[in-house]
């Protein structure tokens, strides 16, 4: 039995992730359960799993999930930071899936390392921003980060068995978006609406926007990055529509062997819960004489500058990637909230880069240090162009 924390339970792969736990109960128990805000449905899963605790970012909300659950309850409600550090920590639990969405992720995941458990890392912002001190404290305290995202688990299943000499290049695949095929000028008039439609995939809003702006795969170059220890020379992308190839290996011998499944995050969610086991999840695999083609291009950086920054800052390392990840979230953010257009997501990023001034070898301060100033200074670069005619 496997002793489950999730920590955004509520979101798309928290959701996954107990559908899982509910298909499997004779392999999994949830002792842990975290949201933001999202009340009712937390209180579903609480009722319906039966957690030894659970979280909410802020004390007005705990109370009230503290009065819906009675006096008699025995889970154990917690708050904010504090509240998630503390579950992160929690005794019983064997794995926490962090799939939180997020900066808000890494202080959970650096807690949990410290307590000596196991992460199912779904929260690609975690490594992107202090991926060098996440892997050294894993590293020093024995634990496993086995990836979640399909990508990356599609390159962990490419590895099995074989040794890391003989690896030359990873492959990263990625759909190419809603917006792959349009023009430069097209893309100028991008709504919400159009950006939160995947053709392939569903998933929360901030990943969705970041899939259609290709930042989504520059954040996985440098999860990959730092998962596989591999220089980013030697990490490429590639467009593939059909999102039926979810990334590949190439070895110093020419062979290339790549992990293939329907666009679904299931499988990859159960394999690092199960792992090296593989769950009988009685997925479809692809139709492939209704797919008929596979299709393979290289990105368009000109179109996708986000891809591009992305790039340039996993080159770069230090506090770069950590700059980029925290403009990122503020500009999605905006977006979101209808405060930019589509194309200044590119724009607040780039400026931001450009005005910080890089830590070549971080300590984790300087990174979170780092991250805040660019929130700043992306804040502030938003107003700026809300308010330009
Ligand atoms: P969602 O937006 O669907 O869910 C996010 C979860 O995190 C929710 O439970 C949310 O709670 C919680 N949360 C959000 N902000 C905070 C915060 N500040 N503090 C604490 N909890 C918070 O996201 P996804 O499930 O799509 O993505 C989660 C992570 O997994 C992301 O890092 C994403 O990049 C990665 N990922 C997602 C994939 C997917 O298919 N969805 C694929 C691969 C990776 P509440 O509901 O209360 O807001």
């Amino acid at each position: 039995m496997k002793r489950l924390g999730v920590f955004g339970s509520t979101g798309s792969i928290g959701r996954t992730c107990l559908q899982i736990a509910e298909r499997f109960p004779d392999r999994y128990r949830v002792v842990a359960l975290t949201a933001r805000k999202s009340l009712d449905l937390l209180e579903r899963q609480i009722r319906q799993f039966a957690p030894e605790v659970a979280v909410l970012q802020t004390d007005a909300l705990a109370d009230q999930l503290r009065d819906r659950l009675g006096r008699g309850t025995s889970v154990r409600v917690l708050s904010g930071e504090e509240g998630y550090r503390t579950a992160a920590g929690w005794e019983t639990m064997d794995i926490m899936v962090a799939a939180m969405v997020g900066a808000a992720g890494l202080a959970p995941a650096l807690a949990a390392i410290g307590a000596g458990k196991d992460i199912a890392l779904a929260n690609k912002e975690t490594l992107v921003m202090a991926g060098s001190v996440v892997m050294e404290q894993a590293r020093k305290a024995g634990v496993r980060i086995l990836p979640v995202d399909s990508e990356h688990s599609a390159i962990f299943q490419c590895l099995a068995g074989s040794r890391k000499e003989d690896v030359s290049r990873l492959l990263l695949t990625g759909s190419g978006g809603p917006f792959r095929s349009w023009s430069p000028e097209a893309m100028k008039t991008v709504r919400l609406e159009d950006a939160l439609r995947h053709p392939n995939w569903e998933m929360g809003r901030k990943i969705t926007i970041d899939s259609s702006t290709l930042m989504n795969k520059g954040l996985e170059v440098i999860e990959a990055r730092w998962l596989f220890d591999m220089p980013s020379n030697r990490i490429d992308v590639v467009i593939h529509p059909q999102s039926i190839v979810h990334s590949m290996v190439a070895y110093r011998d020419g062979s290339v062997i790549a992990q293939l499944g329907i666009p679904d995050m299931t499988a990859a969610v159960a394999y690092a819960l199960s792992y090296p086991e593989r769950l009988p999840l009685g997925q479809q695999t692809p139709d492939f004489f209704a797919t008929s083609r596979l299709d393979f291009e290289p990105p368009d950086l000109d179109r996708f500058p986000c891809l591009a920054l992305a790039l340039q800052a996993c080159d770069a390392g230090g506090t770069v990637p950590a700059v980029l990840n925290a403009s990122n979230e503020t500009a999605v953010e905006a977006f979101l909230q209808r405060k930019i257009g589509y194309c200044d997501i590119a724009g607040v990023v780039e400026a931001a880069l450009n005005a910080h001034e890089p830590v070549a070898e971080p300590a984790l301060e300087e990174i979170v240090d780092a991250d805040h100033r660019a929130r700043d200074f992306a804040a502030a670069d938003i107003e700026r162009r809300r308010r330009k005619p």
